[in-house]
């Protein structure tokens, strides 16, 4: 983490085409919709943009487990929708709408997007991550056709169908053991000999029947013709290459924080994850991020909203500074 103080502010600016507002938030995870909540219950009429996807990547989660207070469980999408009650009942406008172009050179801040223009005294930045994709031949050609990065979204299209799960971290052995609802059959392909997920998923797919594995295994190219009907694998201890043939390749092999737009305006790491200190300051005061954005350790619906909230805590903090 590292450490940001204020610098000095420069007198506001704003036009009449513009939307003046006190605190923008950007994206509307489990961070931004924390962040919304506590700006709006401290009165500061917080705008949330949306993004593309409502909700972002848990929305696309089947079910979520380990948020507490859901002893059995919640829906992704319920839960999103729940969040989204919550911070309108407070005073939250969400917006559907995405920021399409920033300038955080000057104060206030502003804001371009699809519809309008706001400038902003603090914003908050929870545009989360995108699933990384394998780059291999095929790929990009075969999305949609058999390719996927959403077990949720395209799992039902594989019934009594073999697919394959790409990835051995916490969202593969997941992913995986939902499309058993659905598949024949799904194969596990792993890079190494043991998985990166934790010993509860591990167990619960070594228990499943329709569960398999290839480990120590790469896929070097995914083969079809207007579908997908195999996968090229290597193995990389012995370097042996087989054509395995499936309907499905689902790709969980991480993901790249959505942070283009920032690029130039705030710190960064090599990885493209906005450099925060332990109280969500970015490298520009007046400016927050949380979430999936910031936060390449933890990606947890949890760590996200609790980021949201001590981001929305840190602008009141910050707007009350501005005010004297
Ligand atoms: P992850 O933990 O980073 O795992 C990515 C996996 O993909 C790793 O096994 C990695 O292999 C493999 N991989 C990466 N690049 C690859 C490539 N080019 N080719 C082949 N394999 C590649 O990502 P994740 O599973 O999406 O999880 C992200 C975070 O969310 C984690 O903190 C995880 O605990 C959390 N999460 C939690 C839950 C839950 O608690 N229920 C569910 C989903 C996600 P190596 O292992 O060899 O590096």
């Amino acid at each position: 983490m590292m450490d940001f103080s204020f610098t000095s502010l420069t007198p506001g600016r704003s036009t009449e085409s513009e939307k003046p507002v006190k605190v923008l938030v950007l994206g509307s995870g489990p961070a931004g919709f924390a962040a919304a909540l506590y700006a709006a219950r401290a009165e500061l009429s917080p705008v949330l943009l949306t993004g593309m996807e409502l909700g972002g990547q848990v929305s696309l989660t089947y079910t979520v487990e380990n948020y507490p207070g859901f002893p059995d469980g919640v829906g992704g999408s319920q839960l999103v929708e729940l969040f989204q009650k919550q911070a309108e009942k407070f005073g939250t406008k969400v917006e559907m709408d995405t920021a399409t172009g920033i300038d955080l050179s000057q104060r206030p801040f502003r804001v371009k997007t699809y519809n309008t223009t706001y400038t902003t005294e603090a914003l908050i930045i929870t545009t989360g991550a995108t699933p990384r994709h394998l780059n291999v031949p095929g790929e990009t050609e075969l999305t949609g056709r058999g390719v996927s990065y959403c077990a949720t979204c395209d799992g039902y299209f594989f019934k009594d169908r073999d697919v394959v799960v790409v990835g051995g971290g916490d969202s593969a052995l997941e992913e995986g053991l939902f499309l058993t609802r659905y598949a024949r059959s799904v194969t596990i392909i792993h890079r190494r000999d043991t998985f990166r997920a934790g010993a509860v998923l591990v167990n619960r797919a070594h228990e499943n029947p329709k569960v398999k594995f290839l480990m120590n295994s790469v896929v070097t190219q995914v083969v079809g013709n207007g579908a997908v009907n195999a996968v090229k694998v290597k193995n990389v201890t012995d370097g042996s290459e087989q054509l395995y043939p499936t309907d499905g390749v689902f790709i969980f092999i991480g993901h790249d924080p959505n942070t283009e737009l920032f690029k130039g305006q705030l710190a960064m790491d090599e990885q493209g994850y906005i450099q925060i200190d332990m109280k969500m300051h970015t490298s520009v005061p007046g400016v927050f991020a949380a979430g999936e954005a910031a936060d390449p350790n933890y990606r947890q619906v949890i760590t996200s909203a609790g980021m949201g909230a001590a981001a929305a805590i840190q602008a009141n903090h910050y707007l009350d500074s501005l005010a004297g």
